[in-house]
């Protein structure tokens, strides 16, 4: 089964079928395929059928909101009412959340129904899901690999057919990485077009909600609805929403897209450069005119990024203290303890690392050599976009240095698997859209390319994709899951 979002939305809308039909199926197949893939951390199975039926009555009386019944998982660090938002920690494995993130919210304003909260790294920390309380996920592709993180549950529910699509959220790479591990598309929208409110932190200045689906034309019904101002995020941006959907149709013909040098050198897998060659190539049939430019700061994304996020994750996760919400240790003698065991026993190695990293980049003593000389460096890297933008509308290149690596190959080495982000993390760090989307395959795993805009131009980057998926079907290829 590979639904996609506007094919739901075309059978709901012609009464080929109800939305409480459309979620059993997909609750059986999540309850089928999630005992080896390991995607969902909560299956809210009762919610979603009570949310499928009030969307089929809301259709009947003829008030359909855009994605009225379509079946949607979320990542688990979108707080969801009444619902257990563990964001993949056992530091809140016990939290309900009291309150809707905004996002959520949204999807409930256009009648989306939930159907649980999807796996991810602890605290959307990682490039390969192995990070979570709850257990690594495997990528449907092949099972012995990693679907890659941080949002890996949401990106192989939508692989695997398990949701039509997902959200996910993007610090550094995590919906663009885990989209081209598994083989589908998602895009990582300008910093402040989604809200941030109820998306528990990690690095605040990086964070980013997006979506995950098959296609382009998928994506774009998914942020029309998670996108627009919220005043409760002072960093949302006030800058109007255009419809994505309307402008997928604006197509690729005389679009100038660069190839950045450093994105093709050294590191790069080559069976996976020669994939991305070919849809280069299927680009410049399409009308595309591509040229070559120079992103000369590149190699420094990977320090500054790794500085900037343990900063302010070590600052964010302070919240954590066992007092107001969340795990508490057992019989704690005094305050000291209790936070000290709290916060030792509920956290995992990778997020206590990124604490103590980030802790004493903002020391005194320290702050200037790391903290403000990395913001220099983001300063340099944001200018380097900025010229590459005067002479071309997009910047194209690989999501990832390889394909989908296999589980535990990368946990001993922390470094190495900080430099999965290459490609992706210098991005965030200038608060850019990106997408990515699958172009083929490297030894029967998905490659995915990625396509980088200016600020607010997620529809230009949507349409280029769009208009690849016309001509390609490597986005309509599913995986057979061992059962
Ligand atoms: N892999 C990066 C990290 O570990 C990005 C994670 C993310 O985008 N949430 O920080």
């Amino acid at each position: 089964m590979a639904d996609s979002v506007t094919g739901i939305c075309q059978g709901l809308a012609r009464g080929e079928f109800s939305s409480v039909e459309i979620t059993q199926d997909y609750l059986a197949r999540i309850q089928q395929h999630n005992p080896v893939l390991n995607c969902f951390i909560s299956v809210t199975e009762e919610l979603a059928l009570e949310q499928a039926r009030q969307a089929d009555a809301i259709r009947s009386a003829g008030n359909a909101g855009p994605l009225n019944g379509v079946p949607i998982a979320h990542k688990d660090l979108f707080c969801t009412d009444g619902v257990r938002t563990s964001c993949g920690s056992r530091i809140l494995d016990n939290f309900v959340a009291p309150y809707d993130a905004t996002v959520i919210e949204h999807f409930k304003r256009d009648g989306a129904v939930m159907l649980g909260k999807t796996n991810m790294d602890e605290f959307a920390m990682g490039s390969s899901n192995e990070n979570s309380f709850y257990g690594p996920v495997a990528n449907p592709w092949n099972i012995q690999q990693v679907p890659g993180g941080s949002s890996g549950g949401s990106a192989a529910a939508v692989a695997a057919g398990l949701a039509p699509a997902a959200t996910g959220t993007d610090t550094g790479g995590s919906i663009r990485q885990p989209a081209a591990f598994c083989g589908i598309t998602g895009i990582k929208p300008t910093y402040g077009r989604v809200s941030r409110y109820g998306m528990i932190a990690y690095g605040s200045s990086l964070d980013q909600g997006g979506p995950f689906a098959r296609s382009a034309e998928d994506c774009a019904l998914l942020l029309q609805t998670m996108a627009g101002f919220d005043h409760r995020d002072s960093t949302c941006s006030e800058e109007a929403v255009p419809d994505f959907s309307a402008r997928l149709a604006q197509g690729i013909e005389g679009v100038k897209i660069g190839l950045p040098a450093e994105f093709f050198a050294e590191g790069l897998d080559s069976h996976l450069a020669a994939v991305i060659d070919t849809a280069i190539a299927e680009l410049r049939k399409l009308g595309a005119d591509i040229k070559e430019i120079s992103l000369p700061n590149t190699g420094l994304s990977i320090p500054t990024y790794y500085v900037i996020a343990m900063a302010e994750c070590s600052s964010n996760l302070s919240r954590f203290d066992g007092v107001r919400f969340g795990y508490r240790c057992e019989n704690p003698v005094d305050l000291e303890d209790l936070y000290k065991r709290s916060r030792g026993e509920g956290f995992g190695a990778e997020v206590k690392r990124r604490i103590l990293i980030g802790t004493y980049a903002l020391s005194a003593g320290y702050y200037d050599a790391y903290y403000l000389k990395a913001q220099q460096l983001r300063r340099m890297i944001k200018d380097d976009f900025q010229s590459a933008f005067e002479k071309v509308d997009l910047i194209l290149g690989p999501t990832t240095p390889g394909v989908a690596f296999r589980i535990g190959a990368k946990t001993d080495d922390p470094v190495s698997m900080y430099l999965q982000d290459i490609y992706t993390i210098s991005l965030n760090l200038a608060g850019l859209p990106g997408m990515s989307l699958p172009v083929g395959f490297v030894d029967g795993l998905p490659v995915g390319m990625q396509l980088i805009g200016n600020y607010f131009d997620e529809a230009g980057l949507l349409a280029v994709a769009h208009s690849y998926q016309q001509v390609t079907d490597w986005h309509l290829q599913t995986p057979d899951i061992p059962s």
